[in-house]
């Protein structure tokens, strides 16, 4: 399996390309900025973007998927409960200070324990609310967690739709049940294991 990432936009969002090697398929996660670099990224290895997906609907993490579609022609997919986030692009692009990207239509809602193939291989869907009502985490079993968990740290739950005991809760219930080794790739920031989470995170140890 191919895995790029590359941080993108004002933010610094880690944009995750996931690929077949056999198939060259591929599904983009988090396109927020930066278009051109993630499509010369896709050219190099010779991919074909099959699906576009969000771990949720801010900003830094949406911001170029109507740009990559157009460049694509692939689907685009975001948990049904972000989508009028996504759909009022511009009052978040206005918080920002920032021009507001273009928009699409989304093609598909992304659902919990959902699995979305490229080539022979398969990603598996984790809603995994609280940092936004639609949060989503990806499986591979890499774990591509978005905003909800960060390498020391959590998601924050003052933004639209967010909240605290719901982000514990989604954490303890659909990635602290993975495997201590498994690697996670949070939205921004560097990786991490669930492991590592487990025993040293503030917001996760046990006291
Ligand atoms: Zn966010
Ligand atoms: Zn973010």
């Amino acid at each position: 399996m191919i895995v790029e990432s590359m941080p993108v936009g004002a933010l610094q969002c880690n944009c995750v390309i996931v690929a077949d090697e056999q198939t060259r398929q591929a599904i983009v996660i988090d396109p927020g900025d930066d278009v051109e670099r993630i499509k010369a990224l896709l050219d190099k290895h010779n991919l074909s973007v099959k699906t576009i997906v969000a771990t949720h609907g801010h900003i830094d993490h949406v911001g170029g998927i109507a740009r990559l579609k157009e460049l694509t022609g692939a689907k685009a997919m975001l948990h049904e409960a972000d989508v009028p986030m996504y759909e009022n692009i511009a009052i978040q692009a206005q918080w920002l200070g920032v021009e507001p990207p273009p928009t699409t239509a989304l093609d598909t809602y992304l659902t919990d324990a959902q699995s979305l193939e490229f080539g022979k291989q398969q990603i598996e869907v984790r809603h995994t609310p609280g940092h936004s009502p639609g949060s989503v985490s990806f499986v591979v079993p890499l774990v591509f967690a978005g905003d909800t968990l960060f390498a020391g740290s959590i998601g924050r739950t003052d933004l639209w739709g967010g909240s605290f005991d719901q982000l514990l809760r989604s954490i303890r219930d659909s990635l602290l049940v993975l495997p201590d080794a498994s690697v996670v790739l949070p939205g921004h920031g560097p990786r991490t294991t669930i492991g590592l989470e487990r025993q040293t995170n503030p917001f996760l140890v046990e006291k």
